[in-house]
């Protein structure tokens, strides 16, 4: 069935894109900060901006209002 063949790799092509790049700018939340950071997915996004966090914001863990914060500003990329 080639047609469904088809419609398999289209949806597996935008599935590859839902999943792909997310991005996150933490003048968002901390106003002033010019730092940005693309990820491959939501747990990469999250390692980078905690590493952010504590070398440029002294956050040694991030406040569940803050999580919440970034949660609600990423983007798709
Ligand atoms: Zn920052």
């Amino acid at each position: 069935m080639p047609v469904r063949m088809v419609d398999h790799k289209s949806y597996l092509f935008c599935d590859m894109f839902i999943i792909m790049a997310k991005k996150f700018a933490c003048g968002d939340v901390v106003s002033g900060c010019g730092w940005s950071t693309t990820a491959n997915d939501e747990n990469e996004l999250f390692q980078k901006i905690s590493e952010h966090a504590k070398n440029d914001h002294n956050m040694t863990s991030i406040p569940n209002d803050i999580i919440q914060k970034v949660k609600s500003k990423i983007q798709e990329a």
